[in-house]
């Protein structure tokens, strides 16, 4: 089931892309331009440049920075039945997406430099899509012994995380926050007390119980979030959290940034687009962890992007086969493919109804994300590299998983007829993704 990597037609060294609406938030840009890419790197951006390269036709279209998603599971090392590092760069440049950083949780966890090695190995061989690593914050993400920071963190990790895990206990969470501080990187928590969340299948409440299996309380989220805050308060360190899905969690982090913490936090497509009743449509498709929740946390989470208390949407890419998702809700693993969904679920569910606009979006997956992780990127600076994507925004399209990059097809979101599309992602210069039917518009700059 494994989707063929088609080979993109390739652009000429300098070429301009022409009469687009160029939003670059990070520039404070917004306004139909030409963009001159020589070299692999943003040359010139400006109205009508007389530069005499070949063009790409980008009337009618954004012209953005390459979109970042702090969060995806690419599954290499130990699921490549799932994805690889490959299938998922591919999946990720399908989705407009120029840099992903990868969750830990693979087997081996990412918590070594032989692992960091291998993932920057594979991911430049496969030349799609940046890969910055999470390391394990823990040894083998157990929730024992914090790993070595300075030494992995000197290697390439990112952040630190033990992703699906959250810490649980508070010595061992002091102890990491403790390093994160003194080596300045980021931990990332996906907050969780496993004793609260009790084996919960799906949101507490209606539709647990329709589905006759056991509830998950938020409060397995909110109240964990809560003790972290007060070790940040202790130990100064940079904190992130994963996926909030719950109203009581938006309110926290909404606090603890007015307490000038250095706290932020990040959403998933699906717990803006989604409630709980999702499950009762889609099966373990809609089985995510944390899980759709209530319509008054979906609430939340959308009001918490438009207010800023939530700083960036990431989609949780979380491949999963067919007969793992067939397992039944009770056994069936968490999560969903997100990348080559994302935009066009953002666009349906905040810009099409005005909660949003294109530029504010636009933020959201590219300098909102480069800030939480302190990363170069997202943005279109002239020197900076050509990671740029071009979306249709009034292309209406049907989600259909057969085409997907990545090597699953778990989402709900497939037949969904949605609107706001990216056609052409680019990375370093280079084509990495066209979508079907829009090749004419490179016509004069590829071959
Ligand atoms: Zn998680």
């Amino acid at each position: 089931m494994s989707a063929a990597i088609t080979t993109q037609p390739i652009l000429p060294n300098s070429y301009v892309i022409r009469g687009g609406r160029v939003i670059d938030p990070g520039n404070r840009l917004d306004q139909s331009a030409d963009v001159a890419v020589v070299d692999g790197r943003i040359h010139r951006i400006g109205r009508e440049l007389t530069v005499d390269h070949p063009s790409i036709d980008a009337t009618g279209l954004l012209v953005c920075p390459g979109l970042i998603d702090i969060h995806v599971h690419f599954r290499e090392p130990g699921g490549e039945h799932k994805e690889t590092i490959e299938t998922g760069c591919a999946s990720a440049a399908a989705g407009g997406f120029t840099t992903v950083a990868c969750m830990p949780n693979t087997n081996p966890a990412i918590d070594s430099p032989t692992v960091l090695d291998l993932i920057r190995e594979k991911s430049r061989r496969a030349g799609l899509c940046r890969v910055l690593p999470i390391a394990a914050a823990t040894e083998a993400r157990r929730g024992l012994k914090p790993v070595d920071m300075t030494a992995l963190k000197g290697r390439g990790a990112v952040a630190f995380s033990d992703d699906g895990d959250g810490i649980e206990d508070d010595a061992v969470m002091l102890r990491a926050l403790e390093q994160v501080a003194a080596v300045g990187s980021v931990f990332i928590q996906h907050c969780e007390f496993k004793s609260i969340s009790a084996g919960g299948v799906v949101h507490h409440g209606r539709v647990a119980e329709a589905l006759g299996v056991p509830g998950y309380d938020p409060r397995a989220e909110s109240a964990m979030l809560e003790r972290d805050i007060g070790l940040v308060r202790r130990t100064g360190a940079r904190y992130h959290v994963a996926h909030v899905s719950a109203a009581e969690s938006v309110e926290l982090v909404r606090r603890a940034k007015s307490d000038g913490l250095p706290v932020t936090a990040e959403v998933c497509p699906h717990h803006l687009a989604l409630t709980a009743d999702a499950c009762l449509e889609w099966g373990a498709n809609a089985k995510m962890s944390p899980p759709l929740r209530d319509a008054a946390d979906v609430r939340a989470c959308i009001d918490g992007l438009c207010d800023g208390a939530i700083d960036c949407i990431v989609t949780d890419h979380a491949p999963h086969t067919v007969d793992e998702k067939a397992r039944g809700m009770r056994d069936a693993p968490c999560g969903i493919v997100g990348l080559e969904t994302a935009l066009a679920i953002v666009s349906d569910t905040l810009i099409q109804p005005q909660r949003l606009d294109w530029p504010a979006v636009i933020a959201l997956f590219t300098t909102a994300p480069a800030r939480v992780l302190g990363i170069a990127g997202g943005n279109l600076g002239v020197g900076q590299p050509a990671d740029i994507v071009l979306v249709d925004p009034s292309m209406t399209w049907r989600i259909d998983v057969s085409r997907f990059a990545s090597k699953c097809r778990n989402t709900p979101f497939d037949g969904w007829n949605v609107t706001g599309r990216p056609i052409v992602t680019i990375l370093d210069g280079r084509l990495t993704y066209v979508a079907p039917g829009v090749t004419q518009r490179l016509e004069t700059a590829a071959r």
